[in-house]
């Protein structure tokens, strides 16, 4: 069989990527060595912060709201709702890199933001006690999207739109042949003018080590806060970050998403436990539900609570933590989109166009010079 392009991997880039190919009318092949919004890789666990003054580079701002435009077609089109504004709390000293930032990128772009100070912000948000010194960076159109939904509705469109999407068959071997790719699967050998390359922590193994990714585990923990979740509904609670006060490192989490008896999700941004889908430990251990809720008590002492659940999941960093969209360095027709740096969710609808984009025109008008895949070429 023979298709104008591939998709290897229907996670949140690769379903987002099938579908703006299929709406092109673009005759896409999907392969996906799961089941649909699986909970392996990166992509599960309920819930992914969106919000628009980025701190970690103003870079990335027009291609949040282009993302925003896109999630909110999506529910249009799909019948689905997908992202749930509850507004956004950035915590921290007024002196730390994490606040610091977020405002300079918010008046780049012009995002609004307003900051509370001291009880102000215990005032508008109860469950929270700041430590000395804290600000609360509040933008008003943050929120979470529900990534499993998110997934599937890209999935329908891009079937919908005439896409032939295959479960649980892995892709094992892929080459450049002449005007084209050719995949090899644990089902059969497809043939394509092009290859979307979009295997998230597998990324490392499905290139071969082409670019220095790292890939870590990450817990999120679901806590019954101590005197049940009134403080914590979504109409009192935004998502929030907050910077330790030594600086360096981020908590984040939600608000009570599930209603009373879900939890509260929080977790810490960033690990340094290197591993593999392969050898990642999937079991909990005391010690990760300790470091998580010692760390979120600090400023929501309520968060003290029984864990519920908790679950691991991946990031895969390149070493500046930005993402790497492109074409694939050394093989023509093929375009790579890995490295998401545990912030990638909230873009997938703009990845999928822009990856839609390259495999079709071999350009995009979208702002993604910061992810090109060269960047790395030549490093020691
Ligand atoms: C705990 C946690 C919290 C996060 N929080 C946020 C957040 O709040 N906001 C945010 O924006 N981002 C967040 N992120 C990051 C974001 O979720 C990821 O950047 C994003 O989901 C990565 O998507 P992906 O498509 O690259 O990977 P995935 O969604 O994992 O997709 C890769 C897919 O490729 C498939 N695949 C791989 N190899 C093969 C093969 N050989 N054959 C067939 N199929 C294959 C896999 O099975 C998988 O389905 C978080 C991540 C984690 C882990």
């Amino acid at each position: 069989m023979s298709y104008d392009v591939i998709v290897l991997g229907l996670g949140a880039m690769g379903s987002a990527a099938a579908y703006h190919l299929a709406a092109r009318g673009v005759r896409v092949l999907g392969i996906e060595q799961f089941m649909p919004a699986h909970d392996h890789g990166s992509s599960h666990g309920g819930s992914r912060i969106i919000r628009q003054a980025y701190f970690e580079s103003a870079d990335y701002i027009p291609l949040v709201l282009r993302a925003y435009e896109l999630w909110r077609k999506l529910e249009r089109d799909a019948g689905a709702r997908l992202l749930h504004v509850t507004g956004g709390m950035t915590l921290g000293s007024r002196h730390g890199e994490l606040v610091r930032r977020t405002m300079a990128a918010a008046r780049e772009h012009a995002i609004p933001f307003e900051v509370l100070e001291g009880a102000e912000i215990a005032e508008r948000f109860p469950a929270v006690r700041p430590l000395t010194g804290d600000v609360a960076v509040v933008e008003p159109h943050a929120g979470y999207l529900l990534p499993e939904e998110c997934i599937r509705a890209h999935l329908k469109m891009a079937e919908r739109a005439g896409a032939e999407l295959h479960f649980e068959e892995r892709a094992i071997a892929w080459s450049g042949a002449g005007h084209g790719v050719e995949v090899r699967t644990s089902r059969g050998t497809y043939s394509a003018g092009h290859l979307v390359i979009a295997a998230g922590p597998w990324a490392e193994s499905e290139l071969a080590g082409v670019f220095p990714l790292r890939v870590t585990r990450q817990v999120m923990a679901w806590i019954q806060p101590r005197g049940g979740v009134t403080d914590f509904v979504p109409e009192r609670f935004p998502v929030w970050l907050a910077e330790d006060p030594e600086g360096g490192a981020v908590t984040y989490g939600f608000p009570a998403i599930d209603g009373e008896g879900g939890g509260v999700k929080a977790a810490i941004h960033g690990s340094d436990v290197v591993c593999t889908p392969e050898t990642i430990d999937r079991e909990i251990h005391a010690a990760d539900l300790k470091r998580i809720v010692e760390r979120v008590k600090v400023r929501m002492p309520a968060l003290d609570g029984e864990v519920l659940r908790a679950k691991t999941c991946m990031y895969t960093k390149t070493p500046d933590e930005n993402f790497v969209i492109g074409s694939h360095p050394h093989v023509p027709n093929c375009t790579v989109a890995c490295g998401f740096s545990g912030h990638g969710f909230k873009f997938s609808s703009v990845v999928g166009e822009v990856l839609a984009d390259l495999a079709v025109r071999g350009k995009t008008d979208l702002p993604v010079g910061i992810f090109d895949p060269e960047r790395f070429e030549g490093r020691d």
